[in-house]
């Protein structure tokens, strides 16, 4: 049972998931590690002030050395993007950051579940495989989930139902490339179409444009994201935490059998506690299937572009 979860990078993603690990109750210790220590004491300190009133979890500004016995390190750290810059434009500066952060914890003897945000995520969970040596199922980019949480609550708004009422996924790269998968949206059950067949059709691009260019919209205005990615990092941390099997959409190495093998993306994957138990792979019609490929395509293009820029 993991009582111990490490984020690494404690900026405005790191500092939020560890205030939502913390109201959620689901470890008893978290570590917040910075390569500004003083900003993770302080962060550290804030959150310890919430303690009291919130649940009790004991939260520290720790080292590596405190990830030893952790059962998942989220790593937050990372380049964020700036206006309209794009996740894959700061490949090469996170790598950096993502493979010194996975060295140190691997020397000091960590032994658990890697969870990536760092952007351009469905990269920096390769260079996290590759720095690791962990096996892929312990190795978790955040991937479509936020995008995918994107998605159902748009519909829902739309639509007049609950987000908990819409099910549906999208896949692919977390960024420019996305597939949102509407023939995987249910709604009570019922496909997409059935359930709004009286209403007029939905305008599906602009729904999925709105979804993917979310996140440009709220970096423009507030100048970062923070709380939908760290509700993501938690969702997953709970899944692994309680053995939940849960299915979620969530950057993986694919097995080969699936048609993506070789690149990291996004593809719905059942959790419990040993990581990725196994892909769900849906059954995708042909413009979908194909919008997968081109997306899976471009990262393994993003990657070894990223590689000829390090070398
Ligand atoms: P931030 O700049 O506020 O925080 C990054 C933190 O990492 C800083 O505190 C910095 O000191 C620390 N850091 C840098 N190098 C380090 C190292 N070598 N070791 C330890 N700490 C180090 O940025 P943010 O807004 O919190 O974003 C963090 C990352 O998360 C970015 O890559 C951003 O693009 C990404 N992000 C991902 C998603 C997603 O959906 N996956 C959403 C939002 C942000």
């Amino acid at each position: 049972m993991t009582t111990r979860i490490v984020i690494i990078g404690a900026g405005h993603v790191g500092a939020t998931a560890a205030y939502a690990l913390m109201l959620r109750a689901l470890v008893r210790e978290i570590v917040l590690i910075d390569s500004n220590h003083k900003l993770a004491e302080a962060e550290a300190a804030d959150l310890a002030d919430a303690d009291a009133l919130a649940r009790p979890a004991r939260i520290w500004a720790g080292d590596y050395a405190d990830a030893a016995s952790a059962g998942i390190a989220v790593l937050t750290a990372g380049a964020a993007t700036h206006g309209n810059e794009s996740r894959l434009s700061v490949a090469a500066r996170s790598a950096a950051i993502i493979e010194q952060c996975v060295e140190s914890l691997m020397t000091n003897g960590f032994d658990g579940i890697l969870l990536i945000a760092a952007n351009p995520v469905d990269l920096m969970a390769q260079v996290a495989l590759r720095a690791s040596g962990l096996p892929a199922g312990r190795v978790i980019g955040t991937g479509t989930l936020l995008d995918s949480a994107r998605l159902r609550q748009t519909l829902a708004e739309k639509l007049g139902v609950a987000p908990s009422a819409v099910e549906g996924f999208v896949l692919g790269e977390h960024g420019d490339s996305e597939v949102t998968a509407f023939s995987t949206v249910r709604i009570g059950g019922l496909p997409l179409d059935r359930f709004a067949a009286a209403a007029p059709p939905l305008d599906r691009a602009a729904i999925a444009a709105e979804v993917r260019d979310a996140a440009y919209g709220i970096v423009s205005g507030k100048g970062y994201t923070s709380f939908g990615i760290a509700t993501a990092i938690v969702r997953i941390c709970e899944a692994l935490v309680r053995d939940e099997r849960a299915v979620l959409p969530v950057s993986i190495m694919p097995p080969d059998d699936t048609g993506f093998g070789g690149t990291y993306i996004s593809l719905p994957c059942l959790i419990g506690a040993g990581g990725i138990e196994r892909v769900v792979m849906p059954d995708l019609p042909t413009g979908e299937h194909d919008a997968l490929q081109r997306s899976s395509a471009a990262l393994k293009k993003a990657m070894e572009g990223m590689q000829q820029d390090q070398s």
